[in-house]
C-alpha cells in the first residue's frame, strides 16, 4: 500500500470509454477520433489496434479505451479495474434511447463515472436531437441548457461533424467533476486492457498505467501471469522506454496471457513476480476445481433437478483475445430464458481449441464456442468422435442469438459446415 502525499500528486489525462446502443455509432465515433486526432499527428494515423489510444485536443491528451460497449467495461470492473474517468454515451438521433442506452447509463452511474452525451447521426434526415434530450432527462441526464449538469453535443461520427466539440466537452466535464491526479514517481500499477497471444512475440498485453511509471526491464505481475517488460510499444508501434499515469502501452515479455481487467503491478524482482503469480494460479485452480465438482456431482445435480428442474447448458469458450472472451461470457451470463434452464461457462481461455477443451466438454457434456479460433485437425477429429459440438463465431451477437434460441429449443440450423479437405 502506498499512501500518496499531496505534494507527490501530479495532473494526469482523463481515460474515456464509449458506450451506447448497438448501431448507434460507437465504433464510427472511435474511428473518427482515431483518424483525425492522433497524438503527434503521425502520418497515416494509428495503424494498430492495441485496445486503447491517445489523442490531443487543444494540446491536452485524452486516452480512449478502444473497445466500445458496456460489456467490456463491466467485465473489467468485475475484475477490479476502475479504469474509466468519463463515459461518452452515444445515442443516435434517429433512433433515440434504446435498451442498451439505458444499460450503459446504469453501468456508468454504478461506477460513478460522469457521462457526456454524444447525440449522433444528426446528418440523417428526420433526426431529432431534442427528443433524445427529453428522453434522457428521465434518467437523470439533464442537459446544461435545461439547467442540468450534463453536456450534450450533437455530432455526426460518419461526417466527422462536431467531434472536436465533443472532445472539448469531455475535457470540461473531467475538469469540472474530477480530481485527476496521480503519483508518477513510484512503481507502476494499473490494469490490463487487452491481451493476446502473438505467434512471433508471445504474450502481448496492453496495459493502462494508473499510478507510477512503468519502465522497460521492470518485473511485473498481471493477474496470474508474470514476466519482465522486454519492450513497450505505443499505439503507433513505436518503442517506449517509460510510461506514466493514464498512458496505454503494449507490453512484451509476459510468460502467459493475462485477462482483460487483470490488475498489474511492478514487483521488486523477477522472483517475487513469479511467486505472486504462482500463488494466484494455485488459488484459481483450487477455485475452479471447487466449481467443477459441483457441476459433475451427480447427487447434487439430481437433487437440484428434482427440486426445481434445473437444467444446465455447459459451455466452453475459446477466443482470440481475452477481451472478446470476457465480453462473450459476460453477455452469455445475462441471457434469461426461463427458470428451468441455465447456462454455465465451465471453462474459458485465449488461443486455439485444444484436446483439453474437448476432453472437458466430453466429461461435462458441454458445447464449445470458438470465437475467431479453430481447433487443428486432430482436435476436430477428436471432437467428432466424442460427439462434442464446436460452434464457430466471429460476432458476439450471433453467438448470443444462437444460444438463446437453443435454450428455447428453437434453433434451426441455417448453415452446416462440411469439411471437404485439409491443407497444410
Ligand atoms: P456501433 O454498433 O454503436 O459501434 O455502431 P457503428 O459505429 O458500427 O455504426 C452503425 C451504423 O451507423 C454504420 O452503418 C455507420 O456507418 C452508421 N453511422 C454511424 N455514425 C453515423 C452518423 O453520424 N451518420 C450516419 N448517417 N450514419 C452513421
Amino acid at each position: 500500500e502506498h499512501e500518496d502525499k499531496e505534494e507527490e500528486l501530479q495532473p494526469r489525462d482523463p481515460v474515456v470509454v464509449v458506450m451506447g446502443h448497438v448501431d448507434h455509432g460507437k465504433t464510427s465515433l472511435l474511428d473518427a477520433i482515431r483518424k483525425t486526432k492522433v497524438i503527434e499527428g503521425e502520418a497515416g494515423g494509428i495503424t494498430q489496434h492495441i485496445g486503447a489510444y491517445r489523442v490531443k485536443i487543444g494540446g491536452k491528451p485524452i486516452t480512449f479505451l478502444d473497445t466500445p460497449g458496456h460489456e467490456a467495461f463491466t467485465a473489467m470492473r468485475a475484475r477490479g479495474a476502475e479504469l474509466t474517468d468519463v463515459a461518452i454515451l452515444v445515442v443516435a438521433a434517429d433512433d433515440g434511447v434504446m435498451p442498451q442506452t439505458v444499460e450503459a447509463i446504469n453501468h456508468a452511474q454504478a461506477a460513478k463515472v460522469p457521462i457526456v452525451v454524444a447525440v449522433n447521426k444528426i446528418d440523417v434526415p428526420g433526426a431529432n436531437p431534442e427528443k433524445v434530450r427529453g428522453q434522457l432527462t428521465e434518467f437523470g441526464l439533464v442537459p446544461e441548457e435545461y439547467g442540468g449538469d450534463t453536456m450534450f453535443v450533437d455530432i455526426s461520427a460518419k461526417q466527422n461533424l462536431h467531434v472536436d466539440k465533443l472532445l472539448e466537452a469531455v475535457l470540461l466535464t473531467a475538469d469540472a467533476e474530477l480530481d485527476l491526479r496521480a503519483n508518477p514517481d513510484m512503481d507502476a500499477r494499473g490494469a490490463t486492457v487487452e491481451a493476446r497471444l502473438d505467434k512471433g512475440r508471445g504474450a502481448v498485453a496492453t496495459v493502462l498505467v494508473q499510478q507510477g511509471t512503468l519502465h522497460v526491464g521492470d518485473a511485473i505481475v498481471a493477474g496470474t501471469s508474470y514476466g519482465r517488460v522486454r519492450a513497450m510499444l505505443d499505439e503507433n508501434g513505436q518503442p517506449m522506454e517509460a510510461a506514466g499515469p493514464s498512458t496505454p502501452v503494449q507490453v512484451l515479455g509476459l510468460t502467459s496471457v493475462p485477462t482483460a481487467g487483470d490488475l498489474f503491478l511492478v514487483a521488486s524482482d523477477d522472483r517475487a513476480a513469479r511467486q505472486i503469480a504462482e500463488k494466484r494460479q494455485a488459488t484459481e485452480r483450487a477455485a475452479q476445481l471447487a466449481k467443477r465438482r459441483k457441476v459433475v456431482s451427480l447427487e447434487d445435480f439430481k437433487k437440484k433437478f428434482a427440486e426445481s428442474e434445473i437444467d444446465m447448458l455447459n459451455i466452453v469458450i475459446k477466443g482470440d483475445s481475452s477481451g472478446s472472451v470476457e465480453a462473450l461470457e459476460d453477455s452469455l451470463m445475462k441471457i434469461e430464458v426461463s427458470d428451468e434452464v441455465g447456462i454455465q461457462v465451465i471453462h474459458r481461455g485465449v488461443g486455439a481449441i485444444t484436446q483439453n477443451d474437448v476432453n472437458l466438454a466430453t466429461v461435462d457434456k458441454a458445447v464449445i464456442i470458438g470465437f475467431n479460433v479453430r481447433p487443428n485437425r486432430q482436435v476436430a477429429d477428436l471432437a467428432e468422435r466424442e460427439g462434442v459440438e464446436i460452434k464457430y463465431y466471429s460476432v458476439i451477437y450471433r453467438a448470443i442469438e444462437d444460444i438463446e434460441a437453443s435454450l428455447k429449443g428453437m434453433l434451426k440450423p441455417e448453415y452446416e459446415e462440411v469439411v471437404t479437405s485439409h491443407s497444410e
